[in-house]
């Protein structure tokens, strides 16, 4: 019988501190210029076509992925809660693993590894900062992504407080279900840009997908995009036959419309987050494997910005 104790999934939690998923260098697609994206780890939202399902739970996960794994065994000695079977198909029995990491340490390879690295706001902020010439030479900066950031406002605002008296631009990604009050007062007044992601116009589809209505996201959108000085772009991710079909498509261009705004992103759909699902235990979902063709993309964006710049 495991005691609570070592079985608490929690208890290598910092507290306070927020788990980063990545911290990508000299990105070209996150926002102007070269930026650093800083993934945090944690998202309220559970889209069945999430393209980064490591960055949906706050907590750490241990990632297993065969092609790196030489099937040596250490890690099968090493587990004090006899997690891991090499034999299954499984291979770590996610009841069990209390995301210790003894086997991570005790492999050779790159077989296994832990999801998510805590860091000190000011040593994050000086990893940030090791690219600052880029950031200056190309007007690019910092974008922080995920996972959503926003669950994370004190964190967020103790970097941001550090980073934007240098003069540093600041990106935030958002799936836009937090409390706009807490953005902002902590997060906001720091920003320059707000990516902000619009999946479903309707409420129920928009819970059957994600697991939560978007009331709250719409509501948020509409006060962001009164804000005077900050810059927002609604995004809206292609998944065929989910959120790239026509009827949505049009209600979100419609809501658009209404709300008086004439340009939005249309995410092309990218099939290559599938693979990290089985990394860390979760069933991969039935998407398609390949990209969307060109002339489909064409197609949508062409109805979508048809319906937004309509005058009348
Ligand atoms: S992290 Fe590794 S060693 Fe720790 S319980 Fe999970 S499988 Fe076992
Ligand atoms: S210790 Fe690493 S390389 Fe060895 S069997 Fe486990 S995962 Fe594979």
């Amino acid at each position: 019988m495991l005691s609570r104790e070592v079985t608490m999934k929690t208890s290598f939690v910092r507290d306070g501190l927020p788990l980063i998923v990545d911290v990508k260098r000299h990105s070209l697609e996150d926002g102007p210029g070269i930026r650093s994206v800083v993934f945090f780890k944690g998202c309220p939202l559970r889209c069945v076509f999430c393209h980064n399902p490591e960055a949906q739970e706050k907590v750490q996960e241990i990632a297993f992925t065969e092609k790196e794994c030489i099937f040596c065994g250490e890690c099968v000695e090493v587990c004090p809660l006899k997690a891991i079977n090499l034999e299954s198909l499984e291979i770590i029995d996610r009841e069990r693993c209390n995301s210790c990491g003894m086997c991570v340490d005790a492999c050779p390879g790159k077989g296994l590894r832990r999801v998510g690295t805590y860091y000190e706001v000011e040593e994050l902020a000086e990893l940030l900062l090791r690219d600052r010439a880029f950031y200056k030479h190309s007007h690019g900066g910092i974008t922080l992504s995920g996972g959503e950031c926003t669950l994370y406002p004190e964190y967020v605002e103790a970097l941001l407080k550090f980073l934007k008296p240098l003069g540093i631009h600041v990106v935030v990604e958002t799936c836009g279900f937090f409390s706009y009050k807490t953005f902002s007062r902590k997060i906001l007044p720091y920003v320059d840009l707000v990516y902000y992601d619009l999946k479903f116009a309707d409420p129920a589809v928009h819970k059957k997908y994600t697991g939560r209505s978007n009331r709250r996201i719409l509501e948020n959108f509409q006060s962001l995009i009164r804000e005077e000085r900050v810059k927002v772009i609604p995004r809206i991710p292609l998944v065929p036959e989910i959120t790239a079909t026509k009827e949505n498509l049009t209600a979100i261009a419609s809501f658009l419309k209404t709300e008086g705004i004439k340009d939005a992103v249309l995410l092309p759909y990218n099939p290559m987050g599938l693979g990290k699902y089985g990394v860390i235990g979760n069933p991969r979902p039935p998407l398609p494997e390949h990209f969307m063709s060109q002339e489909e993309e064409k197609a949508l964006e062409k109805m979508f910005n048809l319906i937004l710049r309509q005058t009348k």
